[in-house]
């Protein structure tokens, strides 16, 4: 399946909430979500009744989405959650905030996801000091993430650290915006991951 390039707000619609996919703008009074409340779609004021598997899909697609992970990709994430101790669930989750571009979207490094995502592979950003250009690496407690001795002198990087700066960074990142770096202090726990999403649905779709 190829990435998705439509307009990205009707996914937030879609889903019923915001998604944050769209930098600035899904902080400010032009954000869809705000503004129309509907589901996109001929139909969309006259959905009601949902299905159990429909659920179950609607909460796959919404954390495939914020996190902008394509499906067959989201199903090896499920695979190894699988693999893991504890809930498979969080461990989705968790698996999935710890992808490069998300943590460094996290930092505040990058406005969106997407952004982060095309910066990662540019390579403007290094791990443990080795510049890193793979969005989906998987970034580990201890870790050092840092934007790349080039881009810190950039104007541009500059003026998005400095437009990011007042946005909250989670606990489990420990960021010095003044040395662009953050060491990841330890993996999130579920209750510092801001995605309404009932996982367990995610895992019961894929118990099928
Ligand atoms: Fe979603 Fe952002 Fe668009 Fe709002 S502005 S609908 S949060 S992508």
């Amino acid at each position: 399946m190829a990435r998705y390039t439509g307009a990205v707000c009707r996914l937030c619609r879609r889903e019923g909430q915001k998604l944050f996919l769209k930098g600035d703008r899904c902080y400010s009074g032009k954000c869809s979500i705000d503004l129309r409340k509907t589901v996109p779609g001929q139909h969309g004021q006259g959905r009601k009744k949902v299905s159990d598997y429909g659920l179950q899909l609607r909460a796959k697609q919404k954390a495939k989405r914020f996190y902008g992970v394509l499906e067959s990709q989201f199903a090896k994430y499920f695979e190894m959650a699988e693999r893991k101790p504890g809930m498979t669930g969080e461990n989705l989750l968790r698996i999935l905030e710890s992808r490069l571009d998300n943590v460094i979207y996290r930092l505040g490094f990058a406005s969106s996801r997407a952004q982060a995502r095309q910066l990662v592979l540019h390579g403007h950003y290094t791990v443990n000091g080795k510049k890193v250009n793979i969005p989906s690496y998987l970034i580990k407690e201890g870790d050092v993430v840092a934007v790349s001795e080039k881009a810190k002198s950039a104007d541009f990087m500059k003026a998005l650290v400095e437009n990011n700066g007042s946005k909250p960074v989670p606990q489990w990142l420990d960021v010095n915006r003044d040395s662009f770096e953050a060491k990841i202090v330890r993996l999130p726990n579920r209750d510092e991951i801001d995605l309404e999403v009932a996982e367990h649905m995610i895992v019961e779709l894929y118990s099928k």
